[in-house]
């Protein structure tokens, strides 16, 4: 055999391989059945091959020719089709699919006639090479032009394209220039006496190829090299076995061959398993990022609409809550007791949806991490008195007295921001006074090792050690307190715990028990 003959052979039994084994690990997937029937094509074609130049008679030399022609016929049709799968193009490109199918039956169709070829005859190097029918060229022409459509469609591709995906392109691109140059050069020899050296590198495509499905993925690996080493192996046992001279030689052989047979079984399918389950994996990972990212952007969105509408809303409820107070104080003249009861209501929801408004803006500063502090050194005292002011008026209503005993009396300063400490307090207190009915409240402030704490002790509600978790967290709310306070969002503490967080603080809190009273407690770092 010459060199020319094995690199033939070498191409068909390579080609078919990796066509094989591609297939068989994928047979649901398009691309490994694209890349299979473009490898069972070059497969019989380079086979063909082998035989017309290996050939002694002009009759065998013409039947292999036969073979050759036909199988060339659909090189470039399945190689097209491999192409727009692996572009994903089919679905794109339907009508090029359908011109090339069409193509395709009819070179196929002439290649048996003498159109295409009238026969072999003995080239000046000794072998058997085609002798040209009247469509040859034609014939040609259909041929490249699958390959250079192919071809330009890659390079289209390639340059938009990124990442593993391009590097795929970029391997194929040179895969195919390599081997289907070198196979084209099989086509001088018809028209120039010039030997068709350039068929040595269509192994060359293979070996391309290969190299881009270990380096870049294309097909999977790891199942392709156990199948191959597993059927090698076996093949090395049946010789092995075939070539045994005793019985007891056969018989430990034997079992060896098909235990090895068995193991490779499992271990294929083993392997195969573990691919697919990585490939899955894999795959929810990255429906997972796109979800999360839509979750955000969703969460981002929500945040900036209740910002937008908050803001909306303040400015008409105090319009509103400052045209009352006027008519109440009767800036607009006399009123009856009737209608300023009656304004005062109005007053009070509007107040109560002043609060509301402020609490989700707060909740769409957290959100956002629009939260702004001024530390300074300041009193906690002095920000317990101003609350204790401003709740005058409606601890007298209640008939709630609040009790306040500084222990600290300008002792120890905290470093905080003198507004946000004030929201804290003022909820506290806002909340031992919604949510009881009995009096005192008791606020004492008191200096504890380099720390203040502050504590606020009711008679009301109370909270169940069942649900005293859920006190802080966003829109979190007892039971009891709903079906008391319906009004409430569950959003004041858990602004207030931000804050004394954001301040190097804690809060928590106590309680004994449903209907007992609670005592919340704040401690902030003292200097
Ligand atoms: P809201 O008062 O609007 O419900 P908060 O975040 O201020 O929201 O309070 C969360 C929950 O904690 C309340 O719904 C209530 O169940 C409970 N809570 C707060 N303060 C008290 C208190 N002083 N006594 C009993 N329960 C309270």
């Amino acid at each position: 055999m010459n060199a020319f003959q094995i690199s033939s052979l070498i191409t068909s039994i390579l080609s078919f391989a990796f066509g094989f084994f591609i297939f068989f690990n994928n047979r649901k997937s398009r691309l490994s059945r694209a890349w299979f029937y473009a490898s069972l094509s070059i497969s019989v074609w380079s086979l063909a091959l082998f035989g017309v130049v290996s050939a002694t008679h002009e009759r065998s030399a013409l039947l292999w020719q036969y073979l050759l022609d036909a199988a060339a016929t659909l090189i470039p049709i399945f190689y097209f089709y491999f192409i727009l799968t692996f572009l994903n193009l089919d679905e794109k490109k339907k009508f090029a699919k359908n011109i090339a199918k069409i193509f395709g039956a009819i070179f196929f169709l002439l290649s048996f006639t003498p159109l295409i070829k009238l026969g072999v005859t003995k080239l000046f190097l000794g072998f058997y090479w085609v002798e040209p029918g009247p469509f040859y060229l034609l014939y040609l022409a259909y041929f490249s032009f699958f390959v250079a459509y192919a071809l330009y469609l890659q390079l289209k591709i390639y340059r938009i394209s990124t990442g593993s995906f391009r590097n795929q392109i970029a391997f194929n691109l040179v895969a195919e220039i390599v081997g289907f140059g070198g196979g084209l050069t099989n086509f001088y020899p018809v028209f120039f006496n010039v030997f068709p050296l350039g068929n040595y590198l269509v192994a060359f495509y293979i070996v391309f190829m290969s190299y881009a499905i270990i380096r870049h993925g294309f097909f999977d690996l790891r199942i392709i090299a156990t199948e191959i080493f597993s059927v090698l192996l076996a093949i090395a046992l049946l010789v092995d076995f075939l070539a045994s001279q005793t019985l007891g030689d056969y018989l430990l052989r034997g079992i060896l061959f098909f235990g090895t047979l068995i193991f490779s079984y499992f271990l294929i399918r083993s392997v195969f398993r573990e691919v697919r389950q990585r490939e899955k994996i894999e795959r929810l990972a990255k429906d997972l990022e796109t979800a999360n990212a839509e979750l955000k952007r969703l969460d981002e969105a929500k945040s900036e609409f209740i910002s937008l509408a908050s803001h909306q809303l303040r400015a008409p409820l105090t319009v509103i809550k400052g045209y009352t107070s006027m008519v109440m104080e009767g800036t607009f003249g006399e009123i009856s007791k009737k209608v300023s009861e009656a304004l005062n209501r109005v007053f009070i929801s509007a107040n109560n949806l002043t609060k509301l408004v402020s609490e989700l803006l707060d909740l769409s500063r957290i959100e956002s991490g629009r939260i702004k502090y001024e530390f300074k050194d300041i009193y906690l005292e002095d920000v317990v008195e101003k609350v204790l002011k401003e709740l005058e008026e409606v601890s007298k209503a209640k008939r709630i007295a609040i009790e306040f005993k500084n222990e600290n009396k300008k002792t120890f300063s905290v470093f905080g921001d003198a507004d946000k400490l004030y929201e804290v307090v003022m909820n506290l207190l806002d909340n031992a006074l919604k949510y009881s009915t009995a009096s005192p409240i008791a606020v004492v402030l008191k200096p504890r090792s380099k720390r203040l704490a502050l504590s606020v002790a009711d008679k009301g509600l109370g909270i169940p050690k069942d649900e005293m978790s859920k006190l802080f967290i966003k829109f979190g709310r007892t039971e009891i307190a709903q079906k008391e306070q319906p009004g409430g969002m569950g959003l004041g503490l858990y602004f207030v715990k931000k804050i004394v967080e954001d301040h190097k603080g804690r809060i928590w809190v106590e309680s004994p028990g449903l209907g007992k009273g609670s005592t919340f407690f704040v401690e902030l770092p003292a200097k």
